[in-house]
This record gives C-alpha cells, structure tokens and sequence, in this order.
C-alpha cells in the first residue's frame, strides 16, 4: 500500500522532493502519470477549487484511485487551496491523500485559529490525511500575469513558521520565500526566471520542523530549485508550465491535423507536450539522475 506521508519521509532522507501537477483534465492526468511512471518516482496531482469543481470530486478520487490501484503506483491526491472546512471535508471524505488549507490571507491569528480547526476536523474523520497550512502571500492565479505583484512584505518569517507550525499541528508548511503563483509573459518566453530565497527556505526549515511546500514553481531557475530542496523543501508545485504546453500541445494537434475529429488523435500532441514538461521537472526535483525506465 502506498502512503504519502511514507513516501514524503523516504524523499526528505534522500534529499529529493515530489515533484506535484495541477490537474483539470485526462490529458494533464495521464502526463503527469506517464512521466512519473516512466521515471519510476512518485508524484502528487492537485486539483484546485476550479479544477476540482470541472472534474468533480468524487470523480478526480476515483481516476487516481484507480490508478494507483491498478498499477500499483505511488500516485497521491492533494486538494490544492481548500478555503473554507466544508469543502476540506468534501475532499477528505471523497479520498484526497492531502489538504491545503489556505487561510493565508487572513490575519496571522485568524489564520492559525481556522487552520487549526481544520487540522482537527480532517483528522478527526481521516487520520492519514496530511494537513499543509499556508503562512505569507504568494499570490493568486496560475496563469501569466502582466505585471509581477509586490510580494515582498509577504515573505515568511522563520519565527512565525515555528509558532504557525506548532499551533495549528499541520504536517506540512507552504511559506512565501520568493515563490509566485503563475508566470510572468517574459518567463513564458524563457527571458526571466523566479528566483528563491534559499536562507530563508533554511532557516523555516530549521525553525518550524515540518514539511515544507513550494507553490508557485513554474518558471523558477532550476539550480535555485536545487537549493531549495537541499534547504528542506519537500515538494515541488509546477502549474502553469504545464497549462502552457497544454496549450501549445492542442494547438499542435490541431494544427497538424486540420480536418481530424477524433479527439483522442488531437489530444494525443497535448499529453506529449504536458508529459515533457512533467518529466524534465521530475527529473530534476529527484536529482537529474533519474534515468530509469520502469519495466511495464
Ligand atoms: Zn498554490
């Protein structure tokens, strides 16, 4: 049986991180899944509010379930920016592996008060579940932004983390250390990259002692995400670099195949698109050495 909280201790000792894909569809699905598959490394699908309202619940469980099942993969579910404890519970009780709780926005004793509540309360009815709360602001919306947000005075401070992390009793943290939600058009075009700040990453680390999150990593420098899983974070979100190739995939679909109906034959170029991208971040998240084939 595959656990996440098992697979998550096993990655923090050997110093690599999940690498975790935002899913809305089958196609963004069986990319993340064939990739990880095909490097033999675990991975975590989230599906947010939005995504989760267009696949539906139950539905999204089932498909991960199944595969999880059916090919004895470590394949985990999390609930990607839960807002409120009714639709936490609705994920739980449906068979997410994981919860982010995002109360982030409201003010730091609100926030520990709420997250806390939902710690219990998802616990309660779920014992495995793993509980993330989010700490800092790292902005909203996956998807290419115009202009950067100033996101300065929302970093994470360690102190905070620490007193954030013990009284709320979540398993893992999301801080805000130089991390954005969405890309900006000059990162979509490769001119600029996101950059961390990895003593900060170091110093939550050392002072919260939980698991650590890091939303927002589409378009992010690849040895700054080397440094900050070697400062302690533990999982990666990509989501936006996957809705790009999603798009341009389709686009090269249908673009090749003018008169194609057959939308499995003009899907098929947008899996492939998502399933490169998946698989360089994988790659990279577990340590660049992964070459692997798993044998089917
Ligand atoms: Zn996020």
């Amino acid at each position: 049986m595959h656990v996440l909280l098992d697979v998550l201790e096993k990655a923090q000792k050997k110093g690599v991180a999940i690498g975790h894909f935002n899913v809305a569809d089958l196609v963004l699905l069986k990319a993340a899944f064939e990739a990880a598959r095909e490097l033999n490394v675990p991975v975590l699908v989230g599906a947010s509010r939005g995504e989760r309202a267009f696949m539906g619940v139950d539905q999204i469980a089932a498909l991960v379930r199944s595969l999880r099942g059916e090919f004895d993969f470590p394949i985990f579910l999390n609930a990607d920016h839960t807002h409120s404890l009714p639709e936490a519970l609705e994920a739980a009780r449906a068979g997410f592996d994981s919860v982010v709780f995002d109360a982030s926005a409201l003010p730091f004793e609100q926030n520990v008060r709420q997250t806390k509540e939902a710690v219990e309360a998802l616990k309660a009815i779920k014992p495995a579940i793993l509980v993330e709360g989010e700490l800092g602001d790292i902005g909203v919306g996956s998807e290419i932004h115009e202009e950067a947000p100033d996101l300065a005075k929302g970093l994470t401070d360690p102190a905070e983390a620490k007193q954030f992390a013990e009284a709320t009793g979540i398993d893992t943290l999301a801080p805000a250390v130089g991390n954005m939600h969405g890309m900006l058009k000059s990162m979509v075009r490769g001119e600029t990259r996101k950059h961390l700040d990895i003593a900060r990453i170091a110093e939550i680390k050392k002072a919260a002692r939980v698991l650590l999150t890091l939303h927002g990593g589409s378009g992010t420098d690849d040895e700054d995400l080397r440094k900050a899983i070697a400062a302690g974070i533990n999982v990666v979100h990509i989501n936006t670099e996957l809705r790009v190739a999603w798009r341009r995939g389709l686009e090269e679909g249908l673009a090749r195949q003018p008169n194609e109906v057959i939308p499995y034959k003009i899907l098929s170029s947008a899996v492939e698109s998502v399933k490169q991208v998946a698989r360089s971040r994988l790659r990279l998240f577990n340590g660049d050495g992964v070459t692997r084939e798993i044998v089917a």
